[in-house]
């Protein structure tokens, strides 16, 4: 029997025992904040930006959605930042991505005060993850972990491979994996675009994490008999069935290696919702930490 990981569930959990913190923040004064600033009009960053401050309207959180056109410079940007850094209302930023050519992503990253990185992007709190001392984690992989452990999946001694090396999934689920605590101590594999032999690679698995872009790049024969697949793509294919003309997708085949697998992440609904929830948690944590209450 293959079990299909919820996210929505997890996450809905995740959610849920926010509500006391934000409670206890809420009595002394403080109603944690979160900032989105898009710049330029892409379609799908519009879409994930109200849902962040849709989630935050839900907890009873403050939010602020800053729309820039696509011409903005960087100069600018770093402007809003540098204000957003010093604007007591808000414990949480984020500059959606992509943003447009004339911007360089890392250079903004590292405007935002460490305090309030709740993507937790920003070099300084890389090198806590590293060491194994972060607090404002990476939302996508932290919710990866998180995803594991409330399926009660120990990756403890386990064979990790992870495909895919990306600054905000690849690298740092294989940093989380390989730390030496609770719902760590992996042993990592990080594969990529240049990785020859991907399926015997793979097959080593037992936890294979799927970070790629790309549908149907992992296929059956590349997972070993009771793997738990975790499937972080989300990719556009052409559905002429479908309202919208498509449908989203993971990066596996979800349909043949849920055959093989022993615990499964659906896309949509398996890791998606995980990376919104943690987004929440990190603004509490900062609301926290800024305002001297734990
Ligand atoms: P990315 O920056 O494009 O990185 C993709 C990685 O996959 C690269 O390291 C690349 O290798 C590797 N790769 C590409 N083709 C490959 C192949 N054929 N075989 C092996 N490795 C290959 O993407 P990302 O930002 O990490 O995102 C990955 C996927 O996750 C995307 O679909 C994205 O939309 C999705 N995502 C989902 C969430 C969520 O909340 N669910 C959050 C973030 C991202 P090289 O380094 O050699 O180029």
């Amino acid at each position: 029997m293959t079990t299909i990981i919820d996210g929505k569930v997890v996450a809905k959990s995740i959610k849920d025992a926010l509500v006391p913190r934000i409670e206890a923040l809420k009595k002394k004064e403080v109603t944690p904040g979160l900032a989105a600033v898009l710049v330029g009009n892409d379609p799908a960053s519009e879409t994930y930006v109200n849902s962040k401050a849709k989630a935050c309207e839900k907890l009873g959180m403050y939010s602020e959605v800053i729309r820039k056109p696509g011409t903005f410079t960087q100069a600018e940007l770093v402007e809003i930042v540098e204000g957003l850094n010093s604007n007591p209302k808000i414990h949480g930023i984020l500059v959606q991505s992509p943003l447009p050519g004339q911007i360089d992503e890392p250079t903004i990253t590292t405007h935002i005060g460490p305090d309030k990185d709740v993507d937790g992007f920003h070099p300084y709190n890389v090198g806590l993850m590293l060491i194994g001392r972060g607090r404002l984690l990476p939302c996508t992989p932290h919710g990866i972990i998180k995803l594991l452990e409330y399926y009660e999946i120990s990756p403890e001694g386990k064979e990790a491979v992870v495909v895919g090396r990306s600054n905000i999934v690849g690298k740092p689920v294989a940093v989380l994996l390989v730390q030496k605590g609770k719902m760590a101590n992996a042993t990592i594999t990080v594969a990529h675009s240049r990785t020859p032999n991907l399926k015997e690679v793979c097959r080593r698995a037992d936890i294979l994490v799927a970070a790629i872009g790309r549908a149907g790049t992992i296929s059956a024969d590349m997972v070993k008999k009771g793997a738990v697949i975790i499937d972080v793509g989300v990719n556009r294919v052409e559905d002429a069935g479908s309202e919208k003309g498509y449908r989203l997708v993971g990066d596996v085949d979800f349909e043949e290696c849920k055959k093989v697998a022993s615990f499964i992440t659906p896309v949509p609904g398996g890791v998606g919702p995980m990376t919104i929830a943690m987004l929440m948690a990190n603004t509490v944590t900062a609301a926290e930490t800024i305002s001297g209450i734990q």
